[in-house]
């Protein structure tokens, strides 16, 4: 029998860094995933494949609608979508087999099967063609999630769909409907309103993007909106049919009278849940909380001592680059250091154009806990880099301690937010106030020029607004 200092269950962002990092430790370290591809829901069905095409259709949406502006005459623009979607499986492939060769690098054993406790210590894998059982002193669960539906909505995965399928359709939807307008539904749907179809959202609570600080939720709306996404706030989703070719969803609308939306494609996004299925959980007894989450202490360590847990299968934002900290957390503990995540300094981002990204406390949850904050805000359209790339919708709001001027919280919507927040996390890891933001030279004429600006803003003092 193979025996392993550690092994880790999944492959996604927070199986593969952990077990990296267990290796780079110096730990006999085994990695077992169940598909055939390493790199998990991120690289495979996620993060990757939605930039991918978020990209393509960036350049079409800019062709179409921008170039003529800029003085570049194209005639005869189209979209060939199989090859758009081709490259998006050829990015994956690629990125995928990055995965392949960081473990063979860190010599690292992947098996790829289906792995299960039989005990604390013994884990099994079943493939297609054998079984066998290893031997771990400590096991990383790392197994992520899959897409939640609501209890009524059946998935066929051909017209009523989750983000897995709308990343590899065969044809652009005339109507996509989607429920849920949240980070899938609304990334997704900018693809195919870019594309060509016409996109309804549906979204429960009374705002997009519901747990994002509302300047971002009004912001991304009013922009979605000037790109042709219709929206349905405050509408509750009561039934999903799929009539052969037509999908019919009915929703009541604020006042509770019902509202009827036929579409070509439903895409279901409302949330996803963690993935311990078959796992063998109950075997050796590791606590699971009501919503499928496995249970773990402040060091992500299970009620069994010897195993851990990271990502999207524990509490918290289910995002890649949580998974990845965790990952390299857990790795660290087991190798016996005393490393540290603060969990308020993940930063949340949704890779629409425009971009909105998001770091610290919102200004609704300083309110709500009565924190004496400062507030400073700057437009784009104000920035000249913003104007010399007709990138001019959006803003950066900085949140700082009334009194210590710490910032508390970073909000931007606009051009490149998704690589600008790193500034203001690294800011916040080392506890800056908006005036050393401020008093640092942001180089002209770039975008990170508005996060200097919305930081001389809070004391009032933007030069260029
Ligand atoms: P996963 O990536 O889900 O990986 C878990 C792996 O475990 C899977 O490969 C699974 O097959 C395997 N597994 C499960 N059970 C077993 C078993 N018993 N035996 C063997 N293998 C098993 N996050 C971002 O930060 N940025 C983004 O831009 C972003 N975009 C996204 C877009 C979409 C469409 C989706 C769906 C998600 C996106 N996310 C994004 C979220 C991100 O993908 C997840 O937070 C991240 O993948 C979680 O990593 P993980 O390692 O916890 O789990
Ligand atoms: P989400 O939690 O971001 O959004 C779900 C939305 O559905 C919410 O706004 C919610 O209010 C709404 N909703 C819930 N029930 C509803 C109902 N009955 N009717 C209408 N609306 C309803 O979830 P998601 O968009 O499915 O994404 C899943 C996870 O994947 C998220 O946790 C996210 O962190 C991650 N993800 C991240 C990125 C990124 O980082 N850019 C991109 C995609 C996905």
């Amino acid at each position: 029998m193979s025996t392993f200092d550690v092994t880790v269950i999944g492959s996604g962002p927070g199986g593969y860094v952990a077990a990296i990092r267990c290796a780079q430790l110096g730990l006999k370290t085994a990695i077992i995933e169940k598909y055939n591809t390493l790199g998990g829901t991120c690289l495979n069905v996620g993060c990757i494949p939605s930039k991918a095409l978020l990209d393509s259709s960036h350049h079409y949406h800019d062709a179409i609608n921008h170039f003529e502006k800029h003085g570049i005459e194209a005639s005869n623009v189209k979209v060939n979508f199989k090859q758009m979607i081709d490259r998006k499986a050829e990015v994956v492939s690629q990125t995928c087999s990055g995965i392949d060769f960081l473990m063979d690098k860190n010599k690292i054993t992947v098996f790829k099967g289906f792995g299960s406790f039989k005990d604390a210590t013994h884990i099994n894998i079943d493939a297609e063609n054998n079984s066998e059982t290893i031997e771990s002193k400590y096991t990383i669960i790392a197994t992520g999630s899959k897409p939640s539906t609501l209890p009524f909505i059946k998935l066929d995965k051909k017209r009523v769909i989750t983000s897995t399928e709308a990343l590899s359709l065969t044809e652009i939807p005339k109507h996509m409907v989607v429920i849920g307008g949240g980070v899938i539904g609304l990334e997704l749907g900018q693809v195919y309103k870019r594309l060509g179809s016409e996109v309804s959202v549906i979204e429960y609570m009374p705002k997009i993007i519901p747990t994002m600080d509302g300047m971002l939720s009004k912001e991304l709306q009013k922009s979605l909106k000037k790109q042709g996404i219709k929206f349905y706030t405050g509408h509750k989703v009561s039934s999903v049919a799929n009539n052969g070719n037509e999908v019919v969803i009915t929703a009541d609308d604020k006042k509770g009278n019902p509202v009827e939306f036929k579409g070509d494609y439903c895409l279901v996004s409302v949330g996803r849940r963690p993935y311990t299925d078959k796992l063998g959980l109950e075997n050796i007894g590791i606590k699971v909380n009501e919503r499928g989450q496995v249970e773990t202490n402040d060091h992500l360590q299970t009620n069994i001592s010897n195993i851990y847990a990271i990502g999207d299968v524990v509490k918290g934002a289910m995002l890649a680059h949580k998974a990845e900290e965790e990952g390299t957390m857990v790795a660290e503990i087991i190798a016996g250091q005393k490393p540290h995540i603060d969990y308020n300094l993940i930063p949340g981002v949704v890779y629409t154009w425009p971009e909105v990204a998001s770091v610290g406390k919102t200004e609704e949850q300083l309110k709500e806990s009565g924190v004496n904050y400062k507030a400073g805000s700057f437009p784009m359209r104000a920035l000249g880099r913003a104007r010399a790339s007709m990138d001019i919708d959006g803003q950066i709001k900085v949140l700082a301690d009334a009194e210590t001027d710490e910032i508390l919280g970073v909000h931007m919507i606009g051009a490149r937010a998704a690589d600008m927040i790193a500034e203001a996390v690294i800011a916040m890891e080392f506890r800056a106030s908006s005036e050393d933001v401020a008093r640092s030279s942001h180089a002209h004429p770039t975008y990170t020029e508005a996060i200097k600006e919305a930081c001389l803003a809070v004391a009032g003092r933007a030069i260029h607004s």
